[in-house]
């Protein structure tokens, strides 16, 4: 049985503050769940006080990026030996804005993703098509070799253990949501060509979850579909009534 995820990337918003009032809210709101694991993915800077702030609740913390070595001259940077002693048990790797705004390959995303194994942080790693693959109708071809690539070189094990978001592109913060039938068919397609790299057990194992517009009015449908584990919630999770309803989906 895969535990359902649902993680809120709070992206570039919200003062320390700001993070510590949501953290709290949700904290209270998220803590009768015991069959779907919480995760919140604030800023960097707020992620200190946030654990702090959720520290007793069900909730887990997360990181939105980090690079791939341990320490050094990497102006800017924060390592995955950062993340871990903070007290963050995952990491988001290879959004599609991290693509998209900030040269983010499939390279570096297998770059990041053995670093955060190395230090116990669980990946979430995102692929996904743009509009202009699905229109062309490359959408499998663009996941496969974002699966292939970004996930190359690991044991299964370690493959077992990831989280893998479906993250349509032109779905993202849009308003456009895929079809349950779409998101579907899309994940049971990574799930087959995790198959083809890890085998069918750790492949059955790994939890991939859809993102892209999820709210309270469509996460049951999107949860009813069989290889579909959870969601990573982007502009929803910013409201912890909101984020919440989401938590609490009903089948
Ligand atoms: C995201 O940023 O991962 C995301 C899915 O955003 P939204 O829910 O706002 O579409």
């Amino acid at each position: 049985m895969r535990k359902p995820i649902m993680a809120g990337n709070w992206k570039m918003n919200k003062t320390v503050e700001e993070a510590i009032l949501l953290v709290s809210e949700l904290g209270m709101l998220a803590d009768e769940v015991t069959d779907t694991e919480v995760v919140v993915c604030p800023p960097f800077i707020a992620l200190d006080a946030v654990i702090e702030a959720g520290a007793g609740s069900k909730i887990s913390f997360g990181a939105q990026n980090m690079y791939w070595e341990e320490e050094g001259a990497f102006t800017g940077e924060v390592s995955p030996a950062m993340l871990q002693d903070m007290g963050c048990s995952y990491v988001i790797i290879g959004h599609s804005e991290r693509r998209e705004y900030f040269g983010e390959t499939d390279e570096s995303v297998s770059k990041k993703l053995r670093a955060a194994l190395r230090f116990d942080l669980i990946p979430i790693v995102c692929v996904g098509e743009k509009l202009e693959d699905r229109e062309k109708g490359t959408t499998e071809e663009v996941i496969r070799k974002q699966v292939e690539t970004g996930l190359s070189g690991l044991d299964k094990e370690q493959a077992a253990g990831l989280v893998v978001a479906y993250e349509p592109v032109w779905a993202i913060g849009t308003g456009k949501t895929a079809s349950d039938e779409d998101a579907q068919k899309v994940i049971q397609f990574i799930r087959q060509v995790l198959t083809g790299m890890y085998g069918k057990d750790a492949a059955d194992r790994v939890r991939i979850l859809y993102g892209g517009s999820v709210k309270p009015e469509n996460i049951s449908g999107l949860m009813q579909q069989p290889d579909i584990d959870g969601a990573l919630v982007g502009g929803a999770s910013l409201d912890a009534k909101v984020f919440a309803s989401i938590v609490n989906f009903q089948k």
